[in-house]
């Protein structure tokens, strides 16, 4: 058996919409010279390159198919053996199952590679919910507002520019985004659960000051990856 803390380590990034989890793998990336890899833009790059699995991935999406587990495991095969991961990556966007968890811990062993955690960013649903759902822009000069936060000085007025005109993005809503955290917890729970039986799930308070934050995910990163 090799040393495991020699084998180069893959994160799983879990988190719902607005939790930072975009701007949190850029630093890790940064950081610890990780390469964040995401689903989507993989698929994408494989399809371009003509790749074996990009070859079938595109044949599937043009028959309006969905892309099998399998593909998607070919694909991100090819693209670990590159040498850039070799500090590590995080995965963004898989697995997304825990049936694809697990294919996920077989393609690791076979590569000789290690799953260093899978970090839960956990964020107050209500809370969450009041910081989306309060958002709103002055419609002339773009300026942010929020119901809570951040109000104007003289009630419907733009600080900046005095314009009393307001926009809300409609998916900004309490009833969206509420709906967007259920579907998230609905989707994760088995991942959570698959990741906490194997003792590689860490959960990371991902409310409040953005350095900090960070400061939690590069504490636990540093730890699993030494
Ligand atoms: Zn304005």
């Amino acid at each position: 058996m090799a040393d495991t803390m020699t084998q180069t380590a893959v994160l799983i990034l879990l988190g719902p919409p607005g939790a930072g989890k975009g701007t949190q793998a850029r630093m890790l990336e940064e950081k610890f010279g990780l390469v964040q890899l995401s689903t989507g833009d993989l698929l994408r790059a494989a399809v371009a390159a003509g790749t074996d699995a990009g070859q079938q991935a595109k044949a599937v999406m043009e028959a309006g198919g969905l892309v099998s587990d399998e593909i998607v495991l070919a694909i991100l095969k090819d693209r670990m053996a590159e040498p850039d991961t070799r500090k590590g990556a995080i995965l963004d966007g898989f697995p997304r199952t825990a049936k694809q968890a697990a294919a996920l811990d077989a393609l690791l062993e076979e590569q000789g590679m290690r799953l260093g955690a899978a970090i839960s960013l956990e964020v107050d649903d209500e809370a969450m919910v009041e910081r989306v759902s309060g958002r709103y822009t002055c419609a002339n000069c773009g300026e942010g507002y929020h119901d809570s936060f951040k109000k104007p000085a003289v009630a419907g007025v733009c600080d900046k520019c005095g314009s009393t005109d307001f926009k809300r993005r409609a998916d900004d809503n309490a009833e969206t985004v509420g709906a967007r955290l259920a579907a998230y917890h609905e989707q994760t729970a088995p991942l959570i659960t698959y990741y906490e039986g194997k003792g590689a799930l860490k959960r990371v308070d991902a409310m409040g000051e953005i350095d900090r934050i960070a400061g939690d995910l590069a504490a636990i990163v540093a730890e699993v990856t030494a």
